[in-house]
């Protein structure tokens, strides 16, 4: 039978809008990093998707190099659009970028005009779409002239490949100067997608953040449970099917004595505001709302509903946000 999405969808997620634009974000979105390639059942991520469509999540967020191997995360999305979501594409917002390597040779990887336009036809190949609602430059390139990138963003726009665009990680004055380019073509910055967590604060302290609220674009950050490292995992060692103990991203250093107590006792913030760590996590993410949307990974639908639920409690008091700085240091 075909899978038939839960029609109460809509009914609690919260949807901010994208910086100054007409386009809104669920508060929380998910990525397809990591447990999306070959190495993981399709059958499961076949779930996580569902649950996570179910929960009013309508942003996906993809790159060409997710996998592994890389391209297979798009693969695998393409798949389950084609089998569960293909009668849902105007409910969805898809996202891909360029900018890491992704093929051998010179024109693989960074931000060349060519690199970038031909990465998104592999990509809208590999999604079987026609265009991506988002598509980034995933990474600032020191050696080529800004004005090619985002003329290659733009032109994508143009020739109906994309309908937004968006950049990923550029610091505070490579994001003026992109924003600026991209305004003069005629095509607008939606939106940046930076790192930001209660343990990695660079947007902060670069002026990142306040760079977007002045410029009227929208935020979507990456890793805002630094991994899985802001939640209660890893509290009683490491699990065996967790990101850690399959030595992906996450390195098992972090999970030294000191990180772990201080984890603990963020643990134990969470618990006496009645969440789970992981909700508080992301509730602090969105806290103030100058962020519109908080990018997760999931291994298991399980983890999409708890994440979800850090939406019931966003506000935090003074001396919570206090405590919470002692104790998650960057
Ligand atoms: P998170 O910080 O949300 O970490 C996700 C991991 O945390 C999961 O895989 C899981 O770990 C664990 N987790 C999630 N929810 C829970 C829960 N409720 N309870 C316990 N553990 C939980 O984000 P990611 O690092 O995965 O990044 C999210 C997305 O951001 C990516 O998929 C990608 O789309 C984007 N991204 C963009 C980058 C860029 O350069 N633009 C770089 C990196 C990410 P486990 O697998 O161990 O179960």
């Amino acid at each position: 039978m075909t899978w038939q999405p839960a029609e109460d969808r809509y009914a609690r997620m919260t949807y901010n809008r994208c910086g100054k634009s007409g386009l809104k974000l669920p508060a929380i979105s998910l990525g397809l990093w990591h447990n999306f390639g070959d190495d993981t059942p399709h059958a499961l991520k076949q779930s996580i998707v569902r649950k996570a469509f179910d929960l009013g999540i309508t942003h996906f967020d993809l790159a060409n190099n997710y996998g592994p191997p890389g391209g297979t995360a798009e693969s695998a999305f393409g798949d389950i659009l084609k089998t569960d979501l293909s009668g849902y594409r105007d409910e969805l917002i898809i996202s891909s970028k360029a900018g890491y390597g992704m093929w051998a040779g010179p024109y693989g990887e960074w931000g060349s005009r060519k690199y970038l336009i031909a990465s998104c036809d592999q990509s809208l190949k590999r999604l079987g779409l026609d265009y991506v609602d988002i598509f980034y430059s995933h990474r600032f390139d020191p050696d080529t002239p800004l004005e090619e990138t985002c003329g290659a963003l733009d032109h994508i726009v143009r020739s109906g490949r994309a309908l937004y665009v968006g950049i990923s990680s550029y610091n505070s004055k490579r994001t003026r100067e992109a924003v600026e380019i991209l305004k003069s073509l005629g095509t607008p910055c939606l939106i940046h997608q930076p790192s930001y967590s209660m343990i990695n604060r660079w947007i902060e302290e670069d002026g990142l953040i306040d760079t977007l609220e002045e410029l009227g674009i929208g935020s979507i950050v990456f890793s805002p449970l630094a991994q899985g490292m802001l939640t209660a995992k890893y509290l009683g060692g490491i699990p065996d099917e967790s990101r850690a103990a399959q030595d992906k991203s996450l390195n098992r250093d972090f999970l030294n004595d000191r990180n772990i107590e201080n984890i603990r006792k963020l643990n134990a913030i969470a618990e006496g505001r009645g969440q789970t760590l992981a909700q508080m996590a992301l509730a602090w993410v969105l806290r103030g709302d100058r962020i519109t949307t908080a990018l997760i990974g999931a291994s298991k639908p399980s983890q999409v509903e708890d994440c979800v639920k850090a939406l019931d409690k966003r506000d935090f008091t003074a001396d919570e946000l206090a405590e919470i700085d002692v104790y998650a240091k960057d």
